[in-house]
């Protein structure tokens, strides 16, 4: 199973695979990112992101 979207955990930003970010294009899965990748919004690393799964997060929420 395909984990789609991310949260980070310090301050509750949202990776979406489908939406991407600063740093990552659309599409961008969240193991394509470097490793030093950091939260856009608090600046953590990618290891204080954890697997999320909401029908808000389709919503861009
Ligand atoms: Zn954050």
């Amino acid at each position: 199973m395909t984990v789609t979207t991310c949260r980070c955990s310090i301050c509750g930003h949202i990776y979406d695979e489908k939406i991407g970010d600063a740093c990552a294009p659309p599409g961008t899965t969240f193991e394509d990112p470097p490793p030093d990748w950091r939260c856009p919004v608090c600046l953590v690393e990618k290891s204080r992101f954890a697997p999320f799964a909401s029908p808000l997060a389709r919503l861009g929420l």
